[in-house]
């Protein structure tokens, strides 16, 4: 038998020493490999039919380390729900190293749930299937909806049961990221007024993340602007799929931009921007509706740590972090409008299309006054969207099936029209092509298809209670084409009865 091959070149082990702790994961009695993402496994040019094999679960559940691999449990800090915890780090996770992908793109392998590490704490370093299940299916969903995101490259099974509430199956996650690098992690050395290290990590960041930066004098004022536009484009993202991350501390920003660390999250049924789902967010901190805020608070964390980078003066510094933190929120809006735009139809999304101010607000109250429709009659927001696309063609009785009262979205229907005929008249064409080039376009950016509270909790359950994986997999089928009209798919699009979403909780996953 072939021993699968992984390329490792392991930048962070090797660059950063002081930066982690050199650990080994856990030995476990039964390793079973419960789920491979073989597409995702050929992207790293991986042997997938190699890794499916036995071999496959010793190595995903942490038992056989695949050559090259040095596992380091990072060191990082972090505010949790607005408090500084200057140490967290890995307490059950480690990454194992870096693999250039196919297309020459530096990612980590990372274990989750692989055993106890100096950066614990109380924690038994272990993981439960449903939230290691869960974290494959909000990332592949996330994946497919075109949201960066961690991807889970597998799930093996222990054979150890884990002690929560009650006795659960224990299982190892393999997650891919371009990188675990941190808010949090800056603020490690920071708060321990450790600069050097803070540029040394800066200067790593800049090499992996933003390499046109290298050796430029302005690179770490450019580095907290590259951040923060990836951020505002990452938020623009979440804020109009209805994503609901729960859990937004310090140490879950990732620099890359991608969304990280999939623990009590959740998509929006009827749309309600003060909607939390998460059991620890009591206050309400991470509702949907204030993620953006929380992103910008998080950012200024992060540009906290940058300062003695910046400049010399520390009043100048300060400015200089300021006016970079202040083109959070416009560069948000602009994208998130931008993304309204498709959604409600109109070209003016295409980035070569120049819209002016007048415009923009206009269309900016449209999208505004439809949320609030959806809201007062607490329409399904991914239906509400999806269904705005059979109106675009005439067909209106489904969208308005969705109203308990059919009569007010009325006017605002007729103020949408009047705007998609506006810009029809410009040139666009009209017509019943038009109209079918429209509702295509709009059912490309609003899916059908989102990992709702019901299927998600009955596929973890079947797997977790019962050992039967049958509903996960067609789950996870279903979330991998959510523009898809395919009628088979239409038990996945269903709503969550009410009852269940207003008290829906989920679990950080620890
Ligand atoms: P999270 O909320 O999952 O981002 O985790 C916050 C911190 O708690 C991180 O430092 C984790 O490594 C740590 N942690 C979470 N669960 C456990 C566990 N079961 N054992 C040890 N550490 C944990
Ligand atoms: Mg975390």
């Amino acid at each position: 038998m072939t021993v699968p091959v992984f390329r490792f070149d392991n930048s962070y082990a090797r660059e950063l020493p002081g930066f982690y702790v050199a650990w080994q994961p856990d030995r476990v009695p039964a390793p079973r490999l419960l789920y491979l993402n073989r597409s995702l496994a050929e992207e790293l040019g991986l042997d997938a039919v190699a890794l499916a094999g036995p071999q496959g679960a010793s190595i995903f559940a942490g038992n056989l380390l695949p050559e090259g691999a040095e596992p380091i449990a990072q060191v990082y800090a972090g505010h949790q729900f607005g408090g500084f915890v200057a140490q967290l780090g890995d307490g059950r996770a480690l990454v194992l190293g870096e693999v250039l992908d196919r297309q020459g793109r530096r990612r980590d392998l990372a274990f989750k749930g692989s055993g106890r590490t100096p950066f614990s704490r109380g924690g038994d370093g272990k993981a439960a299937l449903g939230p290691m299940l869960r974290e494959v299916l909000m990332g592949e969903a996330m994946h497919a909806l075109g949201v960066p995101t961690t991807r889970a490259l597998a799930v093996a099974a222990t054979g150890e049961q884990v002690l929560r509430e009650q006795a659960l199956p224990g299982a190892v996650l393999t997650r891919v990221a371009a990188s675990h690098i941190r808010v949090g992690t800056f603020e490690f050395f920071a708060a321990r007024g450790e600069h050097e290290r803070v540029r040394q990590l800066a200067e790593y960041t800049i090499a992996r993340h933003d390499p046109q930066l290298r050796g430029e004098p302005g690179r770490f004022l450019a580095l907290l602007d590259a951040v923060v536009q990836r951020q505002a484009a990452l938020l623009a993202q979440w804020m109009n799929l209805g994503f609901i991350h729960g859990v937004m501390n310090t140490d879950n920003v990732a620099l890359s931009g991608e969304t990280i660390d999939y623990g009590p999250c959740a998509f929006l049924e009827a749309y309600d921007p003060q909607a939390v789902f998460s059991s620890i967010d009591h206050g309400g901190r991470y509702a949907f509706g204030r993620q953006p805020q929380i992103m910008r608070w998080n950012l200024t964390r992060f540009a906290e740590c940058l300062l003695p980078l910046l400049a010399e003066e520390p009043q100048h510094a300060v400015e200089l972090a300021r006016e970079v933190l202040g083109r959070f929120e416009p560069r948000y809006r602009a994208r998130l409008l931008q993304a309204q735009r498709a959604r409600l139809g109109l070209r003016g999304a295409d980035a070569d299309v120049d819209v002016d101010a007048d415009v923009d607000a206009q269309d900016g109250a449209l999208a505004d006054d439809w949320l609030a429709l959806l809201h007062r009659q607490q329409v399904d927001f991914t239906l509400g969207w999806r269904r705005l696309a059979d109106a675009a063609q005439g067909h209106e009785a489904p969208l308005l099936a969705l109203f308990t009262d059919a009569q007010e979205p009325l006017a605002w229907l007729a103020r949408w029209r009047a705007r998609c005929a506006r810009e029809d008249a410009l040139g666009w064409g009209a017509g019943v092509a038009a109209e079918q080039a429209r509702a295509d376009a709009m059912r490309r950016v609003s899916p059908r298809i989102i990992p709702r509270h019901h299927r998600v909790e009955a596929a973890l359950d079947a797997a977790s209670e019962q050992g039967e994986l049958e509903p996960f997999t067609r789950l996870l089928e279903a979330l991998r084409r959510p523009f898809d009209d395919d009628p088979g798919l239409d038990w996945f699009a269903e709503p969550a009865p009410r009852e269940l979403t207003a008290c829906y909780r989920t679990f950080c996953g620890t």
